[in-house]
């Protein structure tokens, strides 16, 4: 059975122990296996706190990572992409430190809407920083998934076909693709096909739903993404990740153009969304055998 984790946005954008205090207590009440973290700015994250809540509530971590209009490891200005490289070095230590195995999220991006394509300069670069950043990630027992982000978001890797043959340029068995059910709504043609693509490639998964919100409420076919999953033997980690400017604030949600409100109540969509999520691994399975 995959391993399911709860997103900490669901509840809160800050990650003081209070914070995290909440997700993991909520993660551990509903049956979630483990806490997913974004690290919002690598220079000021606690992950001693981290893991010992970790510890304390007997649930697992994953990490995330976005860049930054800084510290764009894709961008062309090479000052700010050295910045971009340091930045995800500074996060697969911290990764370590908190007790996680894997770092996700667009850690090769700015999260942003850009107006030119990535150069074939920056591409190759990129590759370069990240065969640097496997080193790394391998000698701290870390792997390092890059999820493909829309095209309002990124300009850099939008499908998980992109995300694979960024990962095979790189050569490294530390580096894996991070699918997200939301972005491959807006940039995946067969959603079944985009995932068998990736079948020896995809390590970690966003169970998010086409408007950030309740799971089965939006125009995503749930049905056809989990026999998916199923068809390839995926039996890594899925997070459920969900957005609400109730929750966030309209600074934070403006930074993925959230405008309306999904979800108000964190407790109701938390605990509803893993039993979608079981179900429809379990109804996977089942249409499989009795296909
Ligand atoms: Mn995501």
């Amino acid at each position: 059975m995959n391993k399911l984790g709860l997103h900490m946005l669901v509840y809160t954008p800050t990650w003081d122990e209070k914070g995290a205090r909440l997700v993991f207590e909520r993660a551990a009440r509903f049956g979630y296996d483990f806490v997913e973290v974004l690290i919002f700015d690598p220079d000021r994250f606690d992950a001693r706190m981290t893991a010992r809540l970790s510890q304390e509530y007997g649930l697992g971590v994953a990490a995330g990572l976005c860049g930054s209009p800084t510290s764009d490891l894709s961008n062309p200005d090479p000052v700010i992409a050295k910045r971009g490289e340091l930045w995800v070095e500074k996060a697969i230590a911290l990764t370590r430190d908190m007790g996680a195995g894997l770092l996700g999220g667009p850690s090769y991006s700015a999260v942003q809407r850009y107006a030119l394509p990535p150069s074939e300069l920056a591409r190759d670069n990129a590759v370069l920083a990240y065969q640097r950043l496997a080193k790394k990630a391998e000698a701290a027992g870390v792997r390092i998934g890059l999820e493909a982000l829309n095209r309002y978001e990124s300009n850099f890797i939008n499908t998980l076909e992109q995300a694979a043959s960024f990962c095979q340029r790189v050569g490294s068995d530390a580096m894996f693709v991070h699918a997200d059910m939301f972005h491959m709504g807006i940039e995946e043609g067969d959603i079944g096909k985009a995932i068998e693509g990736v079948r020896h490639s995809l390590g970690h998964v966003h169970i998010a739903e086409s408007h950030r919100g309740y799971l089965g409420t939006g125009n995503v076919d749930w049905k056809k993404f989990f026999a998916a999953l199923h068809r390839i033997a995926y039996t890594g980690p899925m997070t459920f990740e969900a957005f609400s400017p109730t929750v966030l604030g309209f600074d934070f949600a403006g930074f993925i153009a959230l405008w309306r409100d999904p979800f108000r109540d964190p407790d109701d969509i938390a605990s509803k969304s893993i039993d979608f999520m079981r179900r429809h691994i379990q109804e996977a399975a089942h249409a499989a055998v009795n296909a």
